[in-house]
């Protein structure tokens, strides 16, 4: 709280901006996660002083000793948020301080300093309005904005760093999937664990996910799209994507989601799928699910639908499930109505085509 007043941002402009003409061409068609715009946030911490510097400047390579914590103990933590454009022209974002509030708990966990959830959500601001000629011209395109931090003290004891860097990167990003997902084939990886109990399944930190690289390459080479995770300890409970939460839907009107017992991440979707599908009258339960059991409602059809979601593809239907002991389908194999359902409300609330009734969307010029 003392640090107020260090969130004035100083803006310093980039010196050579790209042209005009290439990027016109690189948000025509930016894919994901490859396209880069202009301008950066940059805040520092350091023990005694707290945050400070925080300035809007180019976005430009970092220079990094190479004792930096990071590089050796991976204290680093991240968020993913998009930049929507409503129907009326102007920008806004999609629960954002439900963002710095998970990106607060991740930093407790990773005993990194915690940010201001009014100074995240600034910083996101001000980077979405300082690069908004940015923004995707393709339809249903969004400006991905990737704030995070990590521990650049020159140290190899090992113990909380003492110095650190918070940054916000911007991506245009293209409509994930046109009109809804095709369902995908997900494999139930047999060796591989996502989160322990007490571990840091609930962070969202870049450790997490370099622990899922090895099962998720082994769902390619299977010819899968994705890898779905069962808990470390019974290894029976169905948990997890390496990056998307997961929903099961009944034929009586009952959705089922894992409960957030600690091993998985708090989707901001997951929690905001919920309260849409309360709405439309389904009977929520947030309890564990296993595997044994969601095969055997496949078969009897009690099973109608299955799901993944998050804020990158929003929701991505899964079409069959397989495992070291055989695969099944679910539904017809394709999307089915109720993912369809919800996806359309939440993607008309983020776009602004439905009322927002809950006040998710943060309107920012
Ligand atoms: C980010 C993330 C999600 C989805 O969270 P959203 O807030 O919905 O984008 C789900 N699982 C993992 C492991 C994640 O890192």
């Amino acid at each position: 709280m003392a640090d107020a007043p260090a969130f004035e941002f100083s803006r310093i402009p980039h010196p050579a901006p790209v042209p005009g003409a290439t990027r016109a061409e690189a948000i025509a068609d930016p894919g994901f996660g490859k396209v880069f715009t202009d301008h950066m946030v940059s805040i520092v911490w350091s023990e005694g002083r707290g945050w400070h510097d925080a300035t809007i400047g180019p976005r430009e390579p970092l220079s990094l000793d190479p004792a930096a914590a990071v590089l050796h103990y991976a204290q680093e933590i991240f968020e993913g948020l998009k930049a929507y454009r409503l129907a009326d022209g102007s920008l806004a974002l999609f629960r954002p301080e439900e963002n710095a509030r998970r990106f607060n708990a991740s930093a407790r966990r990773l005993a990194m300093p915690e940010l201001p959830e009014e100074a995240f959500v600034e910083a996101v601001r001000q980077l979405v309005l300082a690069d908004k000629a940015w923004f995707p011209t393709v339809d249903g395109g969004s400006l991905y904005m990737r704030p995070f931090m990590f521990a650049d003290e020159p140290f190899l004891g090992v113990r909380p760093a003492k110095h650190y860097r918070f940054l916000v990167i911007c991506s245009p990003a293209g409509n994930y999937f046109k009109s809804g997902a095709p369902a995908v084939s997900i494999w139930v990886s047999r060796d591989y664990t996502r989160a322990a109990p007490g571990g840091t399944g609930a962070a969202k930190c870049g450790g997490n996910y370099a622990a899922s690289l090895v099962p998720q390459a082994e769902a390619i080479e299977r010819g899968h799209d994705q890898v779905v995770f069962l808990d470390a300890a019974e290894h029976k409970w169905v948990e997890e994507l390496g990056g998307m939460n997961v929903f099961f839907v009944f034929d009586d009107g009952t959705l089922i989601t894992p409960p957030l017992s600690g091993t998985i991440l708090p989707g901001i979707t997951r929690d905001s799928l919920l309260q849409l599908a309360r709405e439309e009258g389904l009977r929520i339960r947030e309890e564990r699910y296993s595997l044994n059991q969601w095969r055997a409602d496949a078969a009897s059809g009690k099973l109608v639908e299955s799901f993944a979601c998050g804020t990158a593809a929003v929701v991505t239907p899964i079409g069959r499930v397989a495992g070291e002991d055989g695969e099944f389908t679910v539904g017809s194999g394709g999307p089915g109505q109720m993912t369809s359902r919800l996806r359309e409300r939440l993607v008309a609330i983020q776009r602004g085509t439905a009322e927002d009734t809950h006040h998710w969307v943060t309107r920012i010029g």
